[in-house]
């Protein structure tokens, strides 16, 4: 996807306040010759100033979510869905804990903090306010527990700073009117181990937040220094107990484990060391910024405020870092205002000495946090000049034929690192190195070929591996066949040869994944280096002659079942061009490299008379190949579509194969209402890893659905039926 080659990789850890201004900067001004990575556990990054709000239910998710998909994009950046677990500084790589490790030049940690755990019981019985993305689907729980609750509950929030006096609030707010008793049914504690809440603003500040609290009738109890959480309540050191059902934890942040143990310097609370220049202590080239820093000359709280005034500065030193020249340091401001939410439209302002609170204040908190948010969201568009270029066109004019393959060195060391499956049928593989594998067939069995790929669609090698295996994997299984071996066909961007070994070694790792799951061993391939990343695999299996099931052989009265939602086209199409959510690809991606195996033995176990994969001709025209002049009406509102992808077809979004596709209406009578317009369109999309469609006889297709969602294909669905004589395919509602 990055046309000049590549000479240093920048890699991004945690999409934090301080990275997403890092990636809007390097997006409006690209550094050429370098290559950005994200690594994040989430792909989106809550907005800490409007998080209170959005569980009072002032915002709606994607009002305080930055969307790390479209800012990557727009930033020309991978992004890496997965969690960073380790660093081996020496050899300068990220370990993760589910792809290869990462290698990088230079280095950025912006992972923030989470809520200190260490009280015993709190881990287990306490719900932490951070990760985010659990807390909302811890919050989204409370509520379901609230409105089906039958007696009084009792809700404690632990910590009594900004986070936690929000935080309370803001669920009683979210929470008026969901208790079938009423809101008298619902009593809240804020539990704080000082003599008073809110430490660190001033008197004024406190006093309007204590009126809110008792105006809200939340009891606060100072000096509860927490020394014990179990199912039913909170027990202090002083012996004191508290009853509560639900206990949030707010209290102060605790630094992840990992920087310490990789050897990186840091402080008494295992926070990253760094310089005014945020750069590590005695690591050059390593930088951290927001809560998981510490920064010695100019220590300040754990605030959204401090990570966000670090973005420019961060940016600034990352790019001066990749060209070789030294960082600068940088002096974050003592004061800042605080607007912090009282639950309902009102806010308290705090500044040094300076306190004031009303509608007005939470309007201002509102403006300047949607400003905010439309700084990552409304990104500009970049002609292609912003595009990373190279100046040096000698490095770019690569050789083609085989002057093209990756060298053999690159080659070797990245399979010495992967650890293919092995196969008593094969004679020669891998290991072997010779000039083509040998496979043995099992006696009687007819040996069965196909070849699948694809350019990248997806920034992630890793992922594409995964992807492209289960891709190509699936065409074995719409015949019924047990897949046996594999071959690759590769193709890497232009970069240097250590950068060619990183990509190459995790676009294999996550093909051997899905190749060894299914029992295939890899026995060989063919790399090379070309404009993109591109990938392909042949892939070999074998089957009884008995229980070949072809892709004709469709009868009457059979019900079209398919197996998995539709839309990869339109969503893949979307996420190019800074459309797509986050969450949509994620989900998606999910079931695209889930197997096809169990579900073709279902399908076979319940008598299919023909089956197929679903792929780049899309529904309708693998559905006409495999009808072969038969009739069918298909229900366009029954097909299981993936998330986003009505939205984004509905707002003509459309994959560059769609106009193509759509060349088999000719075969097809379309009788549907203005309202499935859009399902429409996506029986034309071209899917990847698609699901498989399959012709069952009508007295199993129950039994077959049952059995398919009970082995996990929970969108398998009956779309429609074969019609007695010739075509034409009806689209209905
Ligand atoms: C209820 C509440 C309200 C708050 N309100 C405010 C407020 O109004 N104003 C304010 O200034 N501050 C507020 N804060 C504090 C604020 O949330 C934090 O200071 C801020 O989020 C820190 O930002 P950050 O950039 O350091 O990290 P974060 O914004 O926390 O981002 C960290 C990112 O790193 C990712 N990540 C974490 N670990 C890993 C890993 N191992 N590998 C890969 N990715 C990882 C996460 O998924 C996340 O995307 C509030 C806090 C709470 C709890």
């Amino acid at each position: 996807m990055q046309a000049a080659p590549v000479k240093q990789d920048l890699v991004l850890i945690g999409g934090g306040h301080a990275h997403v201004e890092v990636l809007r900067r390097f997006g409006m001004r690209p550094e050429p010759g370098v290559r950005i990575t994200l690594v994040s556990r989430d792909t989106h990054t809550p907005y800490s100033g409007m998080l209170p709000g959005l569980v009072a239910g002032h915002y709606g998710f994607d009002e305080v979510h930055i969307d790390l998909a479209p800012l990557t994009r727009f930033a020309n950046a991978r992004l890496y869905r997965d969690e960073v677990v380790g660093l081996d500084l020496v050899a300068r790589r990220v370990l993760c804990r589910e792809r290869p490790p990462i290698d990088f030049d230079v280095l950025s940690i912006d992972t923030g903090s989470a809520p200190a755990m260490a009280v015993p019981g709190a881990a287990a019985h306490a719900v932490p306010v951070k990760p985010v993305s659990n807390f909302n689907t811890r919050w989204q729980a409370l509520c379901e527990e609230v409105m089906a609750s039958t007696r009084p509950l009792t809700i404690g929030v632990v910590g009594a700073g900004a986070g936690g006096c929000e935080l309370v609030l803001a669920v009683r707010e979210g929470l008026r009117g969901r208790h079938p008793l009423g809101d008298d049914a619902l009593a809240y504690r804020l539990v704080g181990s000082g003599a008073d809440i809110l430490p660190g603003h001033n008197a004024g500040a406190r006093r309007r937040f204590r009126t809110a609290l008792a105006r809200a009738g939340i009891d606060v109890l100072d000096g509860f220094e927490v020394a014990a959480v179990d199912d039913r309540g909170v027990t202090a050191h002083d012996g004191r107990r508290l009853d509560l059902d639900t206990v949030l934890w707010v209290t102060h942040a605790a630094a992840p484990a990992w920087p310490a143990a990789a050897g990186l310097a840091v402080d008494e609370r295992g926070f990253i060391r760094v310089d005014a220049s945020l750069q590590a202590i005695a690591w050059p080239g390593i930088f951290a910024a927001g809560d998981v820093a510490a920064v010695g000359p100019h220590p300040r709280p754990k605030s959204g405020v401090f990570a966000v005034r670090q973005g420019p500065p961060l940016a600034d030193n990352l790019r001066r870092a990749c060209r070789g020249e030294a960082p600068r340091p940088f002096t974050p401001q003592r004061e800042f205002l605080s607007l912090i939410s009282t639950g309902a439209r009102h806010a308290v302002a705090s500044r040094g000495r300076f306190a004031a609170g009303g509608t007005w204040a939470w309007r201002w908190k509102d403006w300047i946090d949607r400003r905010f948010m439309r700084r990552y969201r409304e990104l500009p568009q970049m002609d292609a000049a912003g595009a990373a270029t190279d100046d040096d066109a000698t490095e770019a004019m690569r050789c083609g034929g085989c002057g093209a393959k990756i060298g053999a060195d690159i080659l070797r060391d990245a399979l010495a690192t992967l650890d293919a499956a092995a196969r008593e049928d094969v004679v020669l593989g891998i290991a072997e190195a010779d000039d083509a594998a040998v496979v043995r067939i099992p006696a009687g069995h007819l040996a069965v070929h196909t070849v699948d790929g694809f350019r990248a669609f997806l920034d992630d090698p890793w992922m594409l591996g995964r992807v492209g295996a289960q891709h190509a994997l699936n065409d074995v299984y719409a015949m019924g066949a047990t897949p046996q071996s594999a071959l690759a066909l590769v193709t890497l961007p232009y970069a240097a040869p250590a950068r060619l070994h990183g990509d190459l070694v995790h676009v294999l790792r996550g093909a051997i994944e899905v190749f060894a799951a299914a029992d295939t061993a890899l026995v060989g391939g063919h790399t090379g280096e070309g404009a993109e990343l591109s990938l392909a695999f042949a892939v070999n299996g074998y089957v009884a002659p008995g229980q070949l099931v072809g892709k004709r052989g469709v009868r009457t009265g059979d019900v079209l079942v398919l197996t998995r939602a539709l839309g990869t086209g339109v969503l893949f199409a979307a996420a190019m061009r800074g459309l797509a959510r986050a969450r949509w690809l994620e989900a998606a991606l999910e079931r695209m490299v889930q197997s096809n195996a169990a579900a073709a033995r279902c399908l076979v176990a319940h008598g299919a008379h023909a089956m197929t994969d679903v792929t780049g001709f899309g529904l309708a025209g693998h559905l006409l190949e495999m009808l072969d002049g038969h009739a069918a009406e298909v229900a366009l509102g029954r097909l299981p579509l993936y998330a986003g992808a009505e939205t984004l077809a509905g707002d003509a979004v459309a994959s560059t194969l769609l106009a193509e596709n759509r060349r088999a209406e000719r075969a097809v009578t379309a009788r549907h209402s203005a309202a499935c317009g859009a399902r429409y369109d996506l029986a034309f999309d071209p899917q990847t890893a698609g699901g498989l469609l399959a012709a069952i006889p009508a007295e199993r297709a129950v039994d077959c659905l049952g059995a398919l969602r009970a082995a996990g294909y929970a969108e398998a669905t009956d779309i429609g039926t074969v019609g007695a004589g010739a075509g034409p395919l009806v689209f209905s509602d």
